[in-house]
């Protein structure tokens, strides 16, 4: 008889294994005391569950270690670079194959190739490396999150999503020939992870073609936003993954990618695109900053590790195991009272911190207080995305509250198992019985530009 088992089973089996700390919480507290109550500054060695990102972090299949040493390393035109290009041409329908070292990279070369003061970039949300390279250029990053995204605790298919009105109402303001690029960023990390349909990047690029503007993809994670299309969006039960990803790369006229995500691998990126003559200018900048056309920054063996990637991410089972265990997380927040962006995303949860902490004052770091209340009881790594992280600050230096304070636990793809999972939601329920005991912070010491990476902090009086 056929039967639905409730257990989520990791899809593999664990062929190497690499310790993980086991601390004592007189350790933890040491090492947080001298990592200044800031997370980013701690050894990962000291680090039970790490929750940083999920960045770079993912476990390589045997395929794909198996594949690094098939690696070709010739300078030009290696056969590592071919099988590259032949898989991404595959998924995404493209003619001009552009590897880079990390998204970032593509993103630096493209925006170069594109844009200049006096220009806006239209997004449903620029991830922030893509505000600072499109900002670099002198240029603005407008983002049109649909309605609803920021309403953290109320559920909705795809928050992710772009407010298409809004945006409309924008080019008409600013002229479309002022705009040459709109952005769709799937999923869409800064808003939680949160899917877009597939109806709504329809929509903009019927908007993108009715303006003149290219469409270009932000895809690390375009595996999780095919997913989610398949469980959420009418139409799309019974298509293969797979398909869903390639209707979704053949709305756009370009796409790129962080690799490190959706690719399973520890390095990688890429940018593509039909137009030649604008592929011709980010190759110009490609061969001046990261390397030759055939390798762009990485060496023969990563290209082949992201060839075996790009194709294990859109098995199926791979993807309800990864799916299934960001909501099984999630959803045990949920029950145990904790404020969660509602539903979880694909590749982590986020708390919302000042309704989590009432009692910590806005202006003394509640998201921060909190990932280092993680980290002192159960040896966790999180990341704060709040007042630390956006930096705003008054005439006199002090730090200002913002819209958002969240704490991120992004989970790494097939390295943690559901007993580590249960591990921590069991942390969560400790820390909720006395969460009136943690205690906000204050700055000693902070840097002008990304403050967050290196901030010094201390318990507040
Ligand atoms: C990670 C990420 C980037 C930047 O990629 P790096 O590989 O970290 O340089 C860009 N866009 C999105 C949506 C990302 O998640």
């Amino acid at each position: 008889m056929e039967w639905k088992p409730k257990t989520i089973i990791e899809p593999f089996k664990i062929k190497a294994v690499e310790p993980i700390a086991m601390t004592s919480r007189a350790e933890r507290e040491a090492a947080l005391k001298k990592a200044f109550y800031n997370p980013f500054s701690l050894p990962a060695e000291k680090v039970t569950i790490d929750f940083l990102t999920d960045s770079g972090t993912g476990a390589m299949s045997a395929a794909q270690w198996g594949a690094l040493m098939n690696g070709d390393e010739s300078y030009a035109g290696a056969r590592s670079y071919y099988r590259f290009e032949k898989t991404v041409k595959d998924l995404t329908g493209f003619e001009e194959i552009i590897p880079a070292h990390q998204g970032r990279a593509a993103e630096k070369i493209l925006f170069q190739s594109i844009a200049r003061k006096g220009i806006y970039i239209i997004s449903n949300s620029h991830f922030d490396t893509t505000r600072a390279n499109v900002e670099y250029t002198g240029a603005e990053a407008v983002d049109f999150p649909a309605e609803g995204a920021l309403d953290w605790g109320k559920p909705a298919p795809f928050k992710g999503n772009a407010n298409v009105q809004a945006m409309e109402s924008f080019i008409k303001d600013k002229g479309a020939e002022n705009i040459p690029l709109c952005v769709m960023t799937v999923t869409n990390n800064s808003l939680g992870g949160q899917p877009v349909s597939m109806q709504n990047l329809k929509e903009v690029r019927a908007l993108c073609s009715k303006y003149g503007i290219k469409l270009f993809l932000d895809t690390a994670r375009f595996a999780e936003n095919a997913y989610f299309i398949k469980m959420r969006e009418k139409g799309y039960e019974n298509k293969p993954v797979r398909e869903i990803a390639k209707e979704m790369y053949r709305l756009a006229d370009g796409a790129w990618q962080s690799s490190k995500k959706d690719a399973i691998v520890n390095i990688g990126g890429w940018l593509a695109m039909n137009d030649k003559e604008l592929s011709a200018k980010c190759r110009q900048l490609l061969i001046l900053m990261e390397g030759f056309n055939t390798y762009g920054g990485l060496a023969g063996r990563d290209l082949e590790a992201m060839a075996v990637g790009l194709d294990e991410v859109l098995d199926e089972n791979y993807l309800h195991y990864r799916i299934a265990s960001t909501e099984y997380l999630g959803n045990a927040m949920l029950k145990a009272g904790i404020p969660i962006i509602n539903p979880p995303g694909g590749h982590g949860v986020y708390i919302d911190a000042k309704k989590y902490l009432p009692h910590i004052k806005p202006d003394q770091f509640p998201a921060q207080a909190l990932t280092c209340a993680l980290y002192l009881e159960g040896g966790i790594r999180a990341v704060e995305i709040g007042m630390l992280m956006f930096g705003k600050r008054d005439s006199s230096g002090k730090f200002l509250p913002a819209d958002m304070e969240l704490v991120r636990l992004a989970i790494p793809r097939r390295v943690y198992t559901k007993s580590h999972i249960d591990y921590v939601i069991e942390v969560f329920e400790h820390l909720t019985a006395h969460k009136e005991e943690i205690q906000g912070l204050e700055i000693v010491e902070a840097a002008k530009i990304l403050p967050h990476f290196t901030a010094k902090l201390k318990p507040a009086k």
